[in-house]
């Protein structure tokens, strides 16, 4: 016969202390929007505000893929799936997001 697992104290405070921690990462990630705490290494990577804070953590798979660039139509190899619109100099050269090619002070 199966046995229905039963949730008790300790799921409870499992969870308890994801749901904390997913919080505090929440609340430390406004705070690092808000102040722009990292701009500096933000601006090296070519990536605007919305990317950088709140993209942060994306789920890319590990497996090499193509894309090409949304201006130039150059095909970039990633080392994941997290690939970018634009090529580095079409990003640079436009002055706008590598990732999503929207202005990097948004
Ligand atoms: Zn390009
Ligand atoms: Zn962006």
């Amino acid at each position: 016969m199966l046995s229905k697992r039963r949730y008790d104290d300790s799921d409870r405070r499992r969870q308890t202390s994801r749901n904390q921690r997913a919080l505090h990462d929440y609340a430390q990630r406004a705070a690092d929007l808000a102040g722009d705490s990292d701009r500096l290494r933000r601006l090296s990577e070519g990536e605007c505000k919305a990317c950088w804070y709140l993209g942060r953590g994306r789920i890319a798979g590990a497996a090499m893929t193509d894309a090409d660039c949304v201006a130039c139509g150059t095909t970039v190899t990633y080392s994941s799936t997290a690939t970018n619109k634009l090529c580095a100099k079409c990003a640079h050269d436009l002055n706008v997001c590598i990732r999503c090619g929207g202005e990097k002070e948004c």
